[in-house]
């Protein structure tokens, strides 16, 4: 397709902008070009799609709702695709997380859980906590607060000297398979809190932490047992636990969310992505009984001042409580099971590359020999990829596959195939 497009395009620099693949349909696993290409979408386009492009189970009932009733102000009005979902949600989840607020994106859905740990603060008598930890190399989106708590992520330095509130950035303990130094960096990470908290413990409202993976920094893994220890710790200590599973829900890890992995349980949760199975721009903010009661009062300035014209949008609603139900009727995380033994069998075989790592369905590795996230080596390689029918779009040095749940064991073998005669070529 031509680039002469009035578009300005998301995360890309048009002057050096080669091409631009016009997609025409997608079935499954594949996106069809308008030449006549297929191409094996291997990063669920951007991270969105769970169970294959264009499915005609969440079709049907976008089609169904957009006929029924499209949207309503979502403020002293509800509908059933809004009460089905979040009790769909709260009932996966389960205690304590009991109330579902909705936005758009992933972004709102960290900056309504960072308002809410702030204002939980003031509205429990502890003004002094205004402050959020964050984890060096994370990501949280593209609003303000979330470029703040995103601001080690190495693509908002443009933006740095705008950023608010304050976000501490605590060392995060990146590790991968067979990784000789990952019980130091641990330790040094723990005491890097530990040292915080005993000097501004009772200035923190909230620690905010992509859940196992962090994912636009580089999908860099950190174990169960130090992230265990960090939210026990940081409960004790009276500070909110945000975990931003807008990449790692919905099935991604292995477990519905990645929380499931763990023997403790967030104060605050944010999903997007996913939500929806890909289809629909949709997002929530899921938080505690104890919260969401400490909002509670006779004062207007006690509520949650935040609310979006297109909050709890019905067809949104609708094609999540869909996907949430092919999570049974197709058996979803057994589908993510078969990914997962195929990428620990092809990954670690990859020519060049190196700090292997498999959680659940993603798959992710460095490239010997790439520089950062917009070089045109790396920008260059996506182009490659494409000319083998496959979709990847390296962070940089990382190589990572995270498919949609369809693509089956057969056809992710067949994948490393191609991807290991494309890397050959490099
Ligand atoms: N949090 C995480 C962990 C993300 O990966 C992203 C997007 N990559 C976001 C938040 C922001 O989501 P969105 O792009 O939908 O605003």
């Amino acid at each position: 397709m031509s680039i002469q497009s009035a578009v300005w395009r998301p995360y890309t620099q048009h002057k050096t902008m080669t091409d631009l693949v016009g997609i025409v349909s997608g079935r499954g696993p594949y996106l069809y070009t308008e030449d006549g290409r297929e191409i094996l979408d291997l990063v669920s386009s951007w991270w969105v799609n769970i169970h294959g492009h264009a499915h005609p189970k969440i079709a049907e009932a976008i089609a169904r709702q957009a006929s029924e009733l499209e949207h309503v102000i979502f403020a002293g009005f509800t509908h059933q695709p809004a009460e089905d979902l979040a009790n769909g949600l709260i009932e996966k989840m389960g205690p304590p997380l009991k109330h579902v607020f909705y936005s758009d994106n992933g972004s709102t859905a960290v900056e309504v859980a960072i308002k809410i740990a702030l204002q939980f603060a003031i509205n429990t008598g502890q003004p002094k906590r205004k402050t959020i930890v964050a984890f060096e190399g994370g990501f949280h989106g593209d609003t303000w607060a979330a470029m703040a708590a995103g601001a080690t992520s190495g693509f908002f330095d443009t933006y740095r000297k705008f950023l608010a509130p304050e976000i501490i950035h605590l060392p995060y303990p990146a590790t991968f398979e067979q990784d000789p130094d990952v019980v130091s960096k641990e330790a040094a990470a723990l005491q890097a809190l530990e040292q915080l908290l005993e000097q501004r413990g009772d200035e923190i409202a909230g620690l905010l932490i992509e859940p196992l993976i962090q994912g636009a920094g580089g999908m860099r893994f950190c174990s169960t047992g130090w992230l265990e220890k960090v939210v026990d710790r940081v409960q004790q200590a009276g500070v909110k636990v945000i975990f931003d599973e807008v990449m790692t829900g919905f099935g991604r890890t292995g477990t519905l969310f990645a929380m499931d992995n763990l023997n403790v349980r967030p104060d605050i949760v944010c999903l997007s992505k996913g939500i929806t199975g890909g289809f629909m721009p949709f997002s929530a903010t899921v938080a505690t009984g104890e919260i969401f009661d400490a909002f509670l009062g006779d004062s207007w300035g006690q509520a949650l001042s935040h609310g979006h014209s297109y909050a709890g949008n019905p067809i949104a609603c609708a094609a999540a409580v869909a996907s949430l139900q092919l999570f049974e009727t197709e058996n979803t995380l057994d589908k993510i099971a078969e990914q997962t033994k195929i990428h620990e069998e092809r990954l670690p075989q990859l020519s060049g590359t190196t700090n292997h790592r498999v959680r659940g369905g993603i798959a992710a590795c460095e490239l010997v020999g790439q520089t950062g996230y917009a070089s045109s080596k790396s920008v260059g390689l996506r182009g490659h990829f494409l000319d083998h029918g496959l979709l990847l779009r390296p962070l940089g040095d990382t190589l990572y596959l995270i498919p949609p749940a369809c693509v089956s064991g057969e056809l992710l073998s067949e994948a490393y195939d191609r991807l290991e005669i494309a890397l050959k070529e490099i």
